[in-house]
């Protein structure tokens, strides 16, 4: 198939899909959410993923559609009838089906609707251009929640400013980026927002800094400041959709590019990690 919807035990192509107008994640974004690519029938870092996802179900008090496992299993079959080398899987479960009131019915399970397609390979030699916002979210950044709309808002901003991305700050100080986290390497060591309320845990972000320590390369989770950024040897922006991409300008200024060296190593350790995992090495 082209694609594939899946929305509690339905599937079909993801255009011809529909969802019951009650379901709570139409009128309150009440729901989790996570993905990732998937390659050669294998998700990638399939334990990491299913781990936040649970995780973040159970801090908000969500049912799960079905165990671990189950979600794990529907996931490969699913990337399985999609042709294309290279697939992104999302997913997500909403409180479920309930007439709109705020207040949650406490019996039922949550809705489980997944989508699988086939994207390109991300370019990550390409340096990408990142504006910046202040960041005006809520204090659950943590939570991979559906409620995204300053999200969406600061990718808009940086689309229509020509940039990929789009760096989020409280005050002067740089929290992550609209759909991804942020980092920086100066003077040899790698910097980067702690794991804290303001930001997600991304698993991108996780393997980098693992990816850092083998390479014995200093870890400094600490926020750092919009200025740290401008004059940052390297920036790099990891997300599980891009993996890891370098940055050559923020708010339309240069920025980065003194050790492109290191940020191959390191992007190519992101991808020989994704071979790996799929068998290919
Ligand atoms: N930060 C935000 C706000 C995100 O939305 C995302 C991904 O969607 C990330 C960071 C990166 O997380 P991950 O590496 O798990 O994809």
């Amino acid at each position: 198939m082209r694609d594939i919807g899946y929305y509690n035990g339905k599937t079909g192509p993801i255009d011809e899909m529909t969802v019951p107008m009650n379901d709570r994640a139409l009128y309150f974004g009440d729901g989790i959410y996570d993905a990732t690519f998937g390659l050669d029938g294998k998700v990638f870092l399939l334990e990491d993923h299913v781990e936040r996802f649970y995780g973040n179900l159970e801090r908000v008090g969500i049912v799960p559609y079905c165990t671990r496992q189950e979600l794990g299993e529907l996931l490969g079959r699913l990337l399985g009838q999609v042709d294309g080398e290279l697939c992104f899987l999302y997913w997500q479960t909403s409180r479920g089906v309930a007439p709109r009131n705020h207040a949650f019915p406490r019996e039922g399970k949550g809705s489980l609707y997944i989508t699988v397609k086939p994207v390109e390979f991300p370019d990550l030699k390409k340096r990408i251009g990142l504006s910046s916002t202040e960041d005006t979210r809520f204090l659950h950044c943590d939570i991979k929640t559906l409620n995204l709309l300053p999200a969406v808002m600061a990718a808009q901003k940086a689309q229509e400013e020509g940039c990929q991305e789009c760096v989020f700050h409280r005050g002067e100080v740089v929290t992550e980026c609209s759909h991804s986290n942020i980092s920086i390497l100066k003077d040899g060591v790698l910097r980067t927002h702690p794991l804290d309320r303001y930001i997600l845990p991304g698993i991108a972000r996780k393997h980098l800094l693992m990816a850092a320590v083998r390479r014995n390369i200093p870890i400094d989770e600490r926020p750092f400041t919009m200025d740290e950024l401008r004059q940052a040897d390297e920036v790099l922006v990891t997300s599980s959709s891009k993996l890891c991409l370098v940055a050559g300008q923020l708010e339309g200024r240069p920025v980065g590019g003194r050790v492109p060296e290191l940020v191959e190593a390191l992007q190519g350790d992101l991808l020989e990690e994704l071979y790996r995992y799929v068998g290919r090495l």
